[in-house]
């Protein structure tokens, strides 16, 4: 029987409540955990202010996944680890423990109100685009990173 085929995708992991760089660290062990899945490349982590939000500054990641889970699939599993930190959604962009997006998945263009790809407001937020540009540069353009060049963001040192 013929494999199914391997997709690149793109996860975008945010915290900001609690210990937020460990809750992030752990996150990219998870994914890697995950089945039918491997994490092959993770960025560092950024720090920025919240945007639309109150509460501390918000620890950011990208992680470059192959999976041969489909998409829903995959968001499912996000959703499961979330869950799994203890995420909460009191009131739209309120403070959270772990926040995982499905930045891309492939090439897929999916416009569902449970999963649309990629994700609508990624082009609008340097705490994607920076991550996601320091591990798979050829998807985002020097115009796409330039229009966010005003957005405070920094990277966190190594540890
Ligand atoms: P934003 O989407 O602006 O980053 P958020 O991450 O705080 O906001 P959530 O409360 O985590 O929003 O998600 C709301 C819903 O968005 C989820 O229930 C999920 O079904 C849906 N959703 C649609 N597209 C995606 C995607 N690409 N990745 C993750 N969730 C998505
Ligand atoms: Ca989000
Ligand atoms: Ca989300």
């Amino acid at each position: 029987m013929a494999g199914i085929a391997e997709v690149q995708a793109c996860v975008g992991l945010g915290a900001n409540l609690g210990d937020a760089p460990a809750a992030v660290r752990q996150a990219l062990r998870d994914l890697d955990a995950l089945p039918q899945t491997r994490c092959v490349r993770a960025s560092s982590l950024y720090r920025s202010a919240p945007v639309d939000a109150s509460g501390p500054d918000f620890i950011n990641a990208v992680a470059l996944l192959h999976t041969t889970l489909d998409p829903y699939a995959l968001l499912a599993e996000l959703q499961r680890l979330e869950l799994a930190a203890g995420r909460e959604r009191p009131w739209r962009n309120a403070p959270r423990t772990l926040d995982l997006d499905l930045l891309l998945y492939g090439d897929l263009r999916l416009e569902d109100p449970r999963l649309t790809v990629p994700h609508p407001r990624m082009l609008q937020r340097a705490f994607v685009l920076l991550p996601l540009a320091e591990i798979a540069p050829e998807r985002v353009s020097a115009s796409q990173r330039q229009a966010v060049l005003g957005q405070a963001v920094e990277t966190l040192p190594a540890s």
